[in-house]
């Protein structure tokens, strides 16, 4: 038997509230609820996978990735973390609409398996980088909080805001403005997580036009399955398009790529898993598309995950890694030194976080 097989598997429910609820145009969110798969190999070593799942999102939530984990449990037991893309395309077949508990499957195949040949993930991954700077998130609030979390965070050294937007127009400009007098040094990019319709998109960046507002980035402006409307938005608009709730899958990304509706795919692990997460990032460079990663509201573990895999990858012009959680009621430590904003990989092993 190799010293990579898999001896045992746990699973188990992680909740942690946020110190402030996390309103976006599709919902409000009021703490972590993600689930926790732990595998531990022949050789001793353990691996970690977490799935954060988004009902809005990806359909699944915290009672639906613990059930697909537990179906998982027999047939994990007894395979070699080695064969992870056997075993990732296995659980696909059957669990093909639950990707976010694949994911975690696959973290944890993936972090047992690096920690057992003694390589830190990214450089599993291709050692592209070594450090990656994040952007930080302002939520839909009042123009007044919008405008001293912007400050806060400009102060703290973060250089890109994201503003959520798409819920009313009128109400998105006064926050954009008021974000950037909190933090006028600093570049902002938007995402309407769906909010609008093509032709409110278009009369949106017309109002940012009127204000001189110059975003670097417009994410998802329109409803996911509307490419032609998203094209229309593109065709519009002076600013970069991101594709984020659009693509999921590889498929998706290529049919982006080919209806010309965005500039840019957001790729997170929690809606493709990381192994199709790699074939998507190969068709956007293919097709001249910038990357960018984004994550849910997730633990240090997760976070640290797509670290690794912007840094292993490289080349991510836009890098939406915030965390929204306290460390100090984070259930794991270690991993990347977390700096604002300035994550640095490290020489441990596997994603390099460990259980509190
Ligand atoms: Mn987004």
């Amino acid at each position: 038997m190799a010293a990579t097989t898999i001896k045992k598997v746990t699973i188990e429910p992680v909740d942690v509230p946020l110190e402030h609820p996390f309103t976006i145009a599709i919902g409000v969110q009021y703490a972590i609820k993600t689930a926790l798969i732990t595998v531990t190999l022949e050789n001793g070593v353990v691996g970690y996978g977490e799935a954060a799942p988004l009902e809005s999102i990806n359909g699944e939530n915290q009672a639906t990735v613990l059930a697909t984990l537990h179906s998982c449990k027999e047939f994990l037991l007894g395979k070699d973390v080695a064969d992870y893309r056997k075993i990732s395309r296995h659980l696909k077949g059957v669990f093909w609409a639950q990707v976010t508990a694949r994911c975690a499957v696959e973290m944890a195949m993936l972090d047992a398996f690096t920690k057992s040949v003694g390589l830190p993930l990214y450089k599993f991954l291709g050692g592209m980088e070594d450090k990656i700077e994040t952007d930080y998130t302002v939520d839909i609030v009042t123009p007044a909080m919008a405008r001293d979390n912007a400050a806060k965070l400009a102060a703290k050294g973060y250089r890109l805001l994201k503003i959520k937007v798409g819920k009313n127009i009128a109400e998105d400009i006064d926050r954009i403005l008021a974000v950037t007098q909190g933090a006028p040094a600093c570049g902002i990019t938007l995402d309407a997580n769906q909010g609008f319709s093509p032709m409110e998109a278009i009369n949106f960046l017309e109002q940012l036009k009127k204000h001189n507002l110059h975003p670097v980035l417009f994410e998802q402006p329109v409803v996911k399955h509307d490419l032609m409307g998203m094209r229309f938005v593109k065709d519009h608009s002076f600013i970069p398009i991101a594709a984020d709730e659009s693509v999921f899958t590889p498929a998706d990304a290529i049919n982006v790529a080919r209806a010309g509706c965005a500039d840019v795919i957001n790729i997170k692990l929690m809606k493709s898993g990381i192994v199709d997460a790699l074939d998507i990032a190969a068709i956007a460079r293919s097709a001249n598309l910038k990357l960018m990663i984004g994550c849910m509201l997730e633990t240090r573990l997760g976070l640290a995950c797509s670290v690794h895999f912007a840094a292993g990858l490289g080349g991510f012009g836009f890098v939406d890694l915030d965390p929204h959680i306290n460390p100090d009621h984070d259930p794991f430590t270690g991993g990347p030194d977390f700096g604002d904003p300035l994550y640095r990989l490290t020489d441990v092993p596997g994603i390099g976080v460990s259980k509190r």
